[in-house]
């Protein structure tokens, strides 16, 4: 509470473009926090309940300490996470040509898509025997269709350049390991990690909302707020700047807000 009186002490005129508030406030009622962020529903995952509520407790703590989410929890969410939101806002923006922030491996990875070379591609693939090509058709299909960046595809082509001359058992072997390797990289850096990322970020954006919004509803004062985007913002957020919601409605925005969204509320207060 202290924190917002600051706040309109400092500054009642908001401008739309500035993003300078901390939209953390200094929860002094942890408990109620924690029960609220138990409460946020995330739907549409192949993640069990068990796993989301540790999730939750890893956002919880993180906000609290002000420390990242531990980087340990993020490996326990499986690769093959299924988020019908994520797919959903991945549309939009692969539609639109417009990646947020956080979302770069995503991005990378549908400019792969456009600007894979396939012709050089496929001119090495000929130069394989019948078995290599059934054995890196299984692989590219885990791997490389999954790959984002060109400069991976590359080097995957150079690798198969490289194999090209050699005796077949040891290009089997030789295949084998690279993308076994390549696998793991791409896991451990690639698309399913930025995902997982947006899955801890979501909860903690709307977590922090609320706990704005509850604090407003305490206040008599307050019956309405605007979306502060930062400047750099996608063009959907930018949609809701500009206009007054009431804080119900506020709360309504941010949660069918894109995963990743930076968006927070600002106290509109007409006058003393
Ligand atoms: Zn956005």
């Amino acid at each position: 509470m202290g924190f917002w009186n600051q706040l309109f002490g400092k500054e009642n005129n908001p401008t739309h473009e500035s993003s300078n508030v901390k939209i953390s406030g200094p929860f002094t009622d942890k408990n109620k926090f924690y029960l609220r962020i138990q409460r946020i529903q995330i739907n549409g995952t192949n993640l069990s309940s068990e796993l989301i509520n540790k999730i939750k407790k890893g956002v919880f703590e993180s906000i609290i300490t002000g420390k990242r989410i531990d980087g340990n929890l993020l490996d326990e969410i499986p690769d093959d996470f299924q988020w019908d939101d994520y797919d959903k806002w991945f549309a939009i923006f692969k539609e639109a040509d417009e990646w947020p922030y956080m979302w770069s491996e995503s991005k990378k990875y549908t400019q792969t898509l456009k600007e894979f070379p396939l012709k050089s591609f496929n001119e090495i693939i000929h130069s394989l025997t019948k078995e290599e090509i059934i054995n890196l058709t299984k692989k590219l299909d885990a791997v490389l269709t999954k790959q984002k960046s060109t400069k991976k595809v590359e080097l995957v082509q150079n690798f198969l350049i490289v194999i090209k001359g050699k005796e077949d058992l040891i290009k089997q072997h030789l295949i084998e390991e690279h993308f076994n390797w390549w696998n793991n990289f791409w896991r451990k850096f690639g698309m399913p990690r930025e995902k997982k990322k947006l899955l801890f970020h979501s909860i903690q954006g709307i977590a922090i909302i609320e706990e704005n919004l509850a604090d407003f509803r305490n206040l008599d004062i307050i019956k309405e707020v605007e979306i502060d985007t930062p400047t750099d913002s996608c063009s959907f957020c930018k949609k809701y700047t500009k206009k007054r919601y009431s804080l119900n409605q506020a709360f309504n925005i941010r949660t069918i807000g894109h995963p990743g969204c930076r968006c927070s509320v600002r106290p509109l207060v007409d006058s003393f």
